[in-house]
């Protein structure tokens, strides 16, 4: 796993190609000794040095779009690491094979880039003033879509660096270099066109030299003939660095006219060069997004955003960041549309400002669910209306639905469905949060091609949402893939709370009166012996849950009867892992099927253990 490479030995982080070799020189330069390092060219990627013969060679690791990870045009491999022990049986391409490895000198951490210093705080402002957040629903965002909002830093980040001018002409970029100090290396980055093509300008000796760098198929960029990279700020880094075929390092940026960018406060950075490219990010990391042209707001970010095949734009037009796939913070369902002071939180709905809509959305023990148009005081929400069938006129089954709705809301987070409140009518109705794509069992069923990638990221958001119940003591006791509602393929959230208790802080767990009808297949052994349900038999159930979703939607424990699985369960037998499942996966799963509820965890260990391999894969 790549996050793993922090703890190998012979990793050095984010060193020079230039340090490389000095490392490997050190340790005697002997044929097949190798280090990794950190790609500075390729976003998540790695490079492998090599001494052979006594010279060095290297191999970049480009991590691929399907999270493997290969030297160019070589086999692909689960972990960088996995290409190294490949490589140490067989050549196929490289110099010679791999036979030991140059580790870190004693207490040497591997070296972090510049960029990572700067990215926390780059982060958090960015998804603070994109989508105005702030507290729970801020650090939730960044937990959930980190990886996503990494990658989309990194791409946009050139355009508040005092280097990139933007679209100016080749004519207007000469004067910006010869004003002021007219020192060797002075640079600008001018935008030459909308596809991704820019020039680099640069001074020497008196004299604008403009290199042209280009954006391939792959979207990476380089100067012609020259080292290729994924981000602007990647190749400035370099060339800060290496002239590397230009006449000359680049050493000072020249600032953008009217630009505010100063340098002042600037902490020290070990590079010179960098502190005067890379060090300005962290001066203007505060003010630099409120400028994003277009940035939704909180108001229109629903509808406007939205394209025709169903996924939500970034927010940026026209920047890098364009981006086909949804973030949750850009659907109008990441917050609660009482999280705006001026819509009134209200527990009922007025019937004359519900709109119901043909169709059905789907049907259960309860009646029908039912698409929706709510009118409130400032927007108009879609919503999906939970009608009561109560053609029998029974009160059980009245009360059963305003307990749901009793719990649901108690509830504010954005990984659950929300209800939006109850309206009395001609039946009785839920109205809740439009999770439009269904549920996640049927949506993987259909969508055999979904990615292990998205797959981890929507089963990590219900994770999320179940510490939110762990944390809150509310046990759902019907988690199952069916009851988790997918808003967009990369957002889901956890619904159906017809079973769901409030437990006591002291005493917490449920102890139901007797067996009901219940979903024996998904529930812990201490639900069925004892009818004690926990937060810790919820994890249990997730266990299962996290099955069915990397099963693509399979019946667990198909063709058995729930007596049998109970009896397979005692016997210390578990389900086996899905076809194509990651380990790591499995893993999880089995821990969260852990017989005793003591040795169980919870989801405040699940979620991290999650979150970790989530972020490891989708770097
Ligand atoms: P159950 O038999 O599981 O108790 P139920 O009567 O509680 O069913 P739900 O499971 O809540 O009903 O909903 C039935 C179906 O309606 C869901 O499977 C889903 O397809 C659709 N549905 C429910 N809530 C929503 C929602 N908020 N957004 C979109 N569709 C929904």
């Amino acid at each position: 796993m790549a996050d793993n490479v922090n703890t190998l030995p012979f990793f050095y982080g984010n060193i020079t190609r230039e340090e490389a070799e000095d490392y490997l020189r050190q340790a005697g330069m002997g044929s097949g000794l190798y280090l990794l390092r950190q790609s500075r060219n390729y976003l998540g990627g790695f490079a492998l040095s090599v001494a052979s013969s006594g010279r060095c060679y290297h191999y970049t690791i480009e991590r691929q779009p399907n999270e493997t990870f290969a030297i160019a045009g070589g086999k692909s491999h689960r972990s960088p690491e996995d290409v190294i022990d490949y490589h140490s049986q067989e050549k196929d391409g490289l110099v010679c094979l791999l036979k030991k490895p140059c580790n870190r000198p004693k207490n040497m951490q591997p070296k972090v880039g510049p960029f990572e210093d700067l990215k926390e705080r780059l982060i958090l402002e960015y998804v603070k003033q994109t989508w105005n957040l702030q507290g729970a629903a801020l650090e939730q965002a960044i937990i959930s879509q980190r990886p996503q909002l990494e990658k989309m830093i990194a791409k946009t980040a050139h355009e508040k660096m005092p280097w990139f001018h933007g679209s100016i002409a080749r004519e207007d970029s000469e004067p910006r270099l010869q004003n002021g100090a007219r020192t060797n290396g002075k640079f600008l980055i001018r935008q030459r066109d909308m596809n991704g093509s820019y020039a680099l300008c640069l001074l020497h000796e008196g004299q604008v030299m403009h290199y042209r760098i280009d954006k391939n198929r792959h979207g990476k960029l380089s100067i012609p003939d020259g080292k290729k990279f994924d981000t602007l700020w990647q190749l400035v880094e370099h060339y800060s660095y290496k002239p590397d075929g230009l006449l000359r390092v680049l050493t000072e940026p020249c600032p953008r006219p009217g630009g505010d960018i100063g340098l002042i406060g600037r902490p020290p950075l070990p590079n010179p060069s960098l502190g005067s490219t890379l060090g300005t990010l962290q001066n203007v990391a505060g003010e630099i997004f409120s400028k994003i042209k277009g940035a939704p707001t909180r108001w229109n970010r629903g509808s406007q955003n939205k394209n025709k095949d169903n996924t939500y734009a970034t927010g940026i037009p026209g920047s890098q960041a364009d981006n086909k796939e949804a973030m949750p913070m850009d659907t109008e369902v990441y917050e609660s549309p009482y999280a705006d002071p001026d819509e009134l939180r209200s527990s009922t709905v007025d019937r004359n400002q519900l709109f119901l809509e043909d169709g059905e959305l789907g049907s259960g023990n309860f009646g029908t669910v039912m698409r929706g148009v709510y009118k409130m005081r400032k927007s108009e929400k879609q919503v999906a209306v939970k009608i009561l069938k109560n053609d029998d006129n029974n009160p059980a089954v009245r009360e059963e639905m305003l307990r749901e709705a009793n719990v649901m809301q108690q509830l504010d987070n954005p990984y659950i469905v929300r209800m939006i409140g109850i309206c009395e009518a001609e039946e009785l109705m839920l109205v809740m949060e439009l999770a439009e794509l269904g549920p996640l069992n049927k949506f993987l069923q259909k969508h055999r091609q979904t990615s292990i990638k998205n797959i981890t990221e929507l089963v990590h958001q219900v994770s999320m949402g179940m510490k939110y119940l762990e944390e809150n003591n509310f046990v759902h006791r019907d988690l199952a893939a069916r009851n988790v509602l997918l808003v967009t393929q990369h957002y889901a959230k956890i619904s159906d709370f017809g079973l769901s208790k409030a437990v006591g802080e002291e005493q917490n767990y449920y102890k139901a009166k007797s067996h009901g009808k219940w979903p024996v297949k998904w529930y812990a052994p201490e639900c069925i012996n004892y009818f004690k349900f926990s937060c810790k038999s919820d994890v249990w159930s997730f266990g299962v849950l996290m099955w069915e979703a990397f099963s693509y939607g399979q019946k667990p424990y198909k063709g058995m009867k729930g007596n049998e699985v109970l009896q397979m369960v005692e016997g210390g037998k578990r389900l086996d892992s899905p076809v194509n499942c990651p380990p790591e996966i499995y893993d999880l799963m089995r821990t969260c099927w852990t017989y005793k509820v003591d040795e169980r965890p919870g989801f405040a260990v699940v979620e991290p253990r999650l979150r970790e391999y989530y972020y490891d894969i989708a770097q």
